[in-house]
């Protein structure tokens, strides 16, 4: 199979997340250039998943920092919910009532979108909290279709 990125063939070939908008949404690329471009997790040697806004992340990558974090999902939902108000938390709170069931409850819903949107954009979890808190607004987390 032909790699898209460096035209070579290639015996095993990585579907990796690419681009936004109309699409193409995915690449086959070589391992090599796989690894190159940064949507694929070494360590977990699977392809990231990808955001309808271009963004990537290591799905077992997110479950880590959920595990690892787990003892403070109330607290950044506690932090979250005191600093939001009004539409914006109305918001918030509509899409943890419909994603709470599947993720095992609102605050670990909300810890896994803080830790997806954290390997997103390259910056630590409480980073995006504090992000969300000076925003007065959870919408970065939050699917752009809600
Ligand atoms: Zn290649
Ligand atoms: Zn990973």
């Amino acid at each position: 199979m032909v790699c898209k990125e460096c035209g070579r063939d290639s015996y095993v070939i990585v579907i990796v997340p690419c681009g936004k908008g109309s699409g193409p949404y995915v690449m086959e690329l070589c391992m090599k250039c796989a690894i190159r471009s940064g949507k694929y997790c070494v360590s977990h040697e699977v392809a990231h998943i990808g955001y309808s806004d271009g963004t990537t992340a290591c799905i077992i990558c997110v479950h880590d920092i959920v595990a690892e974090k787990m003892s403070s999902a109330d607290g950044y939902l506690e932090r979250i919910t005191d600093n939001i108000d009004g539409d914006d938390l109305e918001s918030l709170d509509d899409w943890l009532d419909m994603v709470g069931p599947i993720y095992g409850g609102r605050p670990r819903a909300l810890l896994s979108a803080l830790a997806a949107r954290s390997l997103r954009t390259g910056v630590t979890v409480d980073e995006v909290t504090e992000r969300i808190i000076s925003a007065r607004s959870a919408a970065e987390i939050l699917p752009d279709y809600w």
